[in-house]
């Protein structure tokens, strides 16, 4: 029974930057045997670009949405130039499919808000990667199917963070995976669709939480993320200087770095797994036999090294009641409703009798609003450009080591974890 299921390998957009990471992609994927489901997340830095042209394309400036348009053209077919010597093609027709769909989004007006034209536009980055990455499987002898996801992870119409219908996308991917004599299928990460064909996507980063959730539906043995690092490591390596890898880590302590800001995965994808109780392994691409890091169900007692987590780019606001009321349940509630009605997260909060603290990301499409709505019952100040680091496990000179010298806005320590709002 164990060997029936699918293991899942997600496949991020550092790992199929070039064609020298697609091809490495095939290699790590021909020596699998068992039923697989690989996503792929768009190419190197496409989701970025595609974020540019189309907010370029809404507020009119052509010539760079359209040079913006060509550079994202020219650096698909030159992946496939460098996959394909000689039988270019097919895949070069496929891509002019999809660049044509592009083409016909940018010529008309957008009715619907920018939500909802972000999700149409910006998923194309993951259309292209995986249907170049599923030619060049088949081209090369590795046999796959090339699944639309969006006909069977169904969300609703929140756009930009699609909320998917479990039940429903459960039936419809065992469907489409479980009962097909394929073995191997390749997919988008981060998109998803609505039941009236919209596209959806589930937040920046999010095709880890795609392949989690994937595991989930099809009830899979495992799920690999492959890195361009060789597992979960006690910081960012672009940061901070020598981080060790952690060979195994709960769960829990995953969920709680993911939440903090750990780049290293999507905050989402835990839970799937978790509530499967489905191992994620976290392994590198550039050396796919080392062991990686193991992120499992377990009640043993890891012993950590202190983690860091930075998060930049940090907004840290004041909110104080005009009338000198409590910051308490009502006023709570008032803060918590606009925060929620203008999708901002609360990174961070602490509140006195009279100001509250939410430190939040610093995202120009939420905020701006959420910070009109709440002067209208709070007097609100606000200090920029900070950063929030988590230090999971700390030691007194883990804390030392990365404060000293800096100006601390704000601060909170429990027995596991010490947060800092700095500049
Ligand atoms: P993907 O290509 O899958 O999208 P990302 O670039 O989003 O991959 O994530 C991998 C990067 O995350 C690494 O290159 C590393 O710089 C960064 N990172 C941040 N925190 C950690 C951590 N604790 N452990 C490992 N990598 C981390
Ligand atoms: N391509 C998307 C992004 O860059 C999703 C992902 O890579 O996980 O955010
Ligand atoms: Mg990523």
């Amino acid at each position: 029974m164990k060997n029936k299921a699918f293991r899942i390998y997600k496949f991020g957009g550092a790992s199929v930057k070039s064609a020298l990471g697609v091809e490495n992609l095939a290699e790590i994927v021909r020596r699998e045997s068992g039923k697989l489901i690989v996503v792929v997340s768009a190419m190197g830095k496409t989701t970025n670009a595609l974020e540019r042209i189309l907010s370029d394309f809404l507020d009119g400036r052509k010539d760079k949405y359209l040079e913006g348009f060509e550079q994202c053209k020219e650096f698909h077919i030159s992946i496939v130039k460098g996959l394909f010597d000689t039988n270019t093609e097919a895949p070069l027709e496929a891509l002019r499919n999809i660049f044509e769909q592009m083409d016909n989004f940018l010529n008309k007006p957008i009715a619907q808000g920018y939500n909802f034209a972000y999700d149409q536009f910006v998923s194309y980055g993951e259309i292209l990667s995986s249907t170049i990455v599923s030619i060049y499987l088949n081209a090369t002898g590795i046999g796959n199917k090339w699944i639309d996801i969006r006909q069977c992870l169904i969300s609703d119409r929140n756009y930009r963070e699609g909320n998917i219908d479990l039940a429903l996308s459960e039936k419809l991917c065992r469907e489409v995976f479980s009962h097909n004599s394929q073995s191997l299928f390749v997919t988008q990460g981060f998109i998803a669709g609505t039941l009236d064909g919209t596209t959806t996507t589930l937040g920046r980063e999010g095709s880890d939480y795609t392949a989690a959730l994937l595991a989930n539906l099809v009830m899979a043995e495992s799920v690999t993320i492959w890195k361009d690092v060789d597992g979960v490591l006690s910081a960012d390596p672009r940061i901070f200087p020598n981080p060790v890898k952690l060979d195994e880590v709960s769960f829990k302590e995953a969920i709680e770095l993911a939440y903090s800001g750990a780049q290293v995965m999507h905050p989402k994808t835990i839970k799937p797994l978790e509530n499967k109780k489905i191992a994620l392994y976290v392994k590198s691409f550039l050396h796919p036999d080392t062991s990686g890091t193991l992120i499992y169900q377990t009640n043993k007692r890891i012993a950590y090294p202190p983690i860091l987590i930075q998060k930049t780019n940090q907004i840290l606001i004041s909110l104080t009641p005009f009338d000198f009321s409590f910051v308490i349940e009502d006023c709570l509630i008032k803060i918590f409703t606009v925060l929620y009605k203008h999708r901002v997260k609360a990174n961070l909060v602490q509140s006195s009798a009279i100001s509250f603290s939410i430190c939040v990301d610093d995202e120009q499409h939420f905020l701006p609003g959420a910070i009109d709505e709440l002067k209208l019952s709070f007097s609100v100040r606000y200090n920029k450009n900070l950063e929030l680091l988590t230090v999971r496990h700390y030691t007194q000179e883990a804390i030392a080591e990365n404060t000293s010298g800096r100006s601390i806005l704000l601060q909170q320590l429990t027995r596991n974890t010490a947060r800092f709002v700095m500049k």
